[in-house]
């Protein structure tokens, strides 16, 4: 059978352009016993759309996995262009990795022992039989493609930020996602106090741009010798209080000692209080590091608090090491909104040449549930983002032209809003209403003959009719009146 062509003739248009449908099958209709209809087609190309039309279930969204929705575009761009704005300003290009790589990087980087790698990480068998895993964080693959690109040879320091997202099979709760983003920056190539104070004045005057006051919590866990040093002293110790500390953090202790700092639970409380402290474990060259380090962040005025326990638990980190909270947050909070710190082994454990470097990641979910809270109290306030100015058309005609002035509008730099999906004017002087535009302008059959066109002063609701031509230069008049 040759299938029916259709044809459609342009109004007003010379050319006659034919639209043929691009294959028609035949279609078997078969009805299945759970009164289910199934179309097979005698094709062999089958879309998915051709499979079933029976009702099925919406598949929902995974655990832990949030979908970013239009109306949280405020606090995404935002933060983009903070981030950007921020970063360029110190001179950090932007890199993007790729989400998969190969398993053994973050094994060898993050290391065996810490939750990300044990626990957390998305493995799987890729077609080829390797072993590849989703990004739980930046710094190794960054780490990896410094390597691979040969950026050692490029002028140092050598600075990069990175934005997108992470995956960790972490227990979903508020503030903690299986699929969750990050902005962050990392700095190659130079060992020195200066570089630390940096970055971790990028993440501090990000956050402080988008009107969010944080402490930074500091500590140095000096080279790996002073941290092997001081592990064998903390397990020795943690050993004679066994019995006080919680099932996880006795099996921390020949895992991964360092980790049972970080416990939050109260029996375990007690015992980290009285632990043996890094910080007396460090040599001189990294004690006076450290203090060169917190002498750059007075000089930056970014406040800090030292925090003997914070060790960070992956096996890269050397020297300082940080993690960023709200003014606000309470003592012994597990909320950061991100951390970092010195790692100058990695790049050289890569297969690198040595290579210093340091860097931070900040949550950006964090980051908005935190803003939203300041909003909420009243302590920043929200800008108002939609256009001020709106189009309205009315009847056939006016429909026709509408993209065309907008867009002739955008090109000279006035950005309007408009609904295509509504035809009847008081509809959409009610959404020019509630968008809060100042103007609306008016496009209806007379306009579109006249070549001119309706300015509302959507107050007021006086009305002017202006030549089409000098729509812009009217409208530029109200916008400067509006900046006022
Ligand atoms: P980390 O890479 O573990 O130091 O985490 C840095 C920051 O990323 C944290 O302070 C959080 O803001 C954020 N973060 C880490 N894990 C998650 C998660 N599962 N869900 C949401 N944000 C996370």
């Amino acid at each position: 059978m040759t299938p029916k062509k259709k044809t459609i003739t342009k109004a007003k248009s010379s050319r006659t352009q034919k639209i043929v449908p691009k294959k028609t099958t035949k279609k078997v209709v078969k009805k299945t016993t759970a009164k289910k209809v199934v179309v097979k087609t005698e094709s062999k190309e089958i879309t998915a759309s051709d499979i079933r039309v029976s009702k099925i279930k919406t598949p929902s969204l995974l655990r832990g996995m949030k979908d970013v929705l239009p109306k949280d575009q405020y606090f995404w761009k935002k933060m983009y262009h903070a981030a950007e704005d921020v970063c360029d300003a110190y001179g950090y290009g932007y890199i993007e990795t790729p989400v998969l790589e190969d398993a053994s990087l973050f094994i060898r980087s993050i290391g065996r022992g810490t939750d990300v790698v044990d626990k957390e990480m998305y493995v799987f068998e890729d077609k080829d039989g390797s072993k590849v895993a989703m990004r739980p964080e930046f710094t190794a693959g960054i780490a990896r493609s410094f390597v691979g690109h040969g950026m050692t040879s490029l002028p140092q320091p050598v600075k990069v930020w990175c934005w997108g997202q992470l995956f960790r099979h972490d227990r979903p709760q508020a503030g903690r996602y299986r699929q969750f983003h990050q902005f962050g920056c990392e700095n190659f190539g130079v060992h020195d106090p200066a570089i630390d104070a940096e970055t971790i004045g990028v993440a501090y005057n990000f956050l402080l741009d988008l009107g969010i006051n944080t402490n930074i919590h500091i500590n140095s866990i000096g080279t790996l010798e002073d941290r092997q040093n001081y592990i064998v002293e903390l397990v020795g110790y943690l050993r004679t209080k066994r019995s006080y500390l919680c099932e996880k953090c006795r099996k921390r202790i020949s895992k991964n000692p360092l980790r049972v700092l970080d416990c939050k639970g109260e029996s375990c409380k007690a015992v980290i209080e009285e632990a043996p402290q890094i910080i007396d474990w460090l040599s001189e060259k990294s004690k006076n590091y450290f203090v060169k380090v917190l002498e750059y962040l007075d000089e930056m005025e970014v406040p800090y608090v030292l925090k003997p326990t914070l060790v960070r638990g992956l096996d890269y980190y050397t020297e300082t090491v940080y993690e960023i909270y709200t003014e606000e947050s309470e003592e012994g909070a597990q909320d950061a909104l991100g951390g970092g710190g010195r790692y100058d082994m990695l790049i050289e454990e890569l297969g690198g040449q040595p290579t210093p470097a340091c860097g931070f990641g900040i949550g950006l979910e964090r980051v908005i549930m935190v803003w939203r809270k300041l909003i909420e109290e009243g302590k920043i306030e929200q800008e108002e983002v939609l256009p001020k100015i709106f189009f309205a058309q009315l009847g056939e005609q006016a429909r026709m032209k509408t993209l065309r002035i907008i867009e002739n509008l955008r090109q000279e730099g006035i950005i309007v809003g408009h609904n295509l999906g509504k035809t009847v004017l008081k509809v959409q002087l009610e959404l020019a209403d509630k968008q809060k535009c100042a103007y609306c302008l008016i496009l209806g059959q007379k306009e579109v003959q006249d070549k001119t066109i309706i300015i509302r002063d959507m107050e007021s609701g006086i009305q002017e009719i202006v030549d089409q031509k000098k729509l812009k230069t009217e409208l530029d008049k109200k916008i400067k009146k509006m900046a006022v």
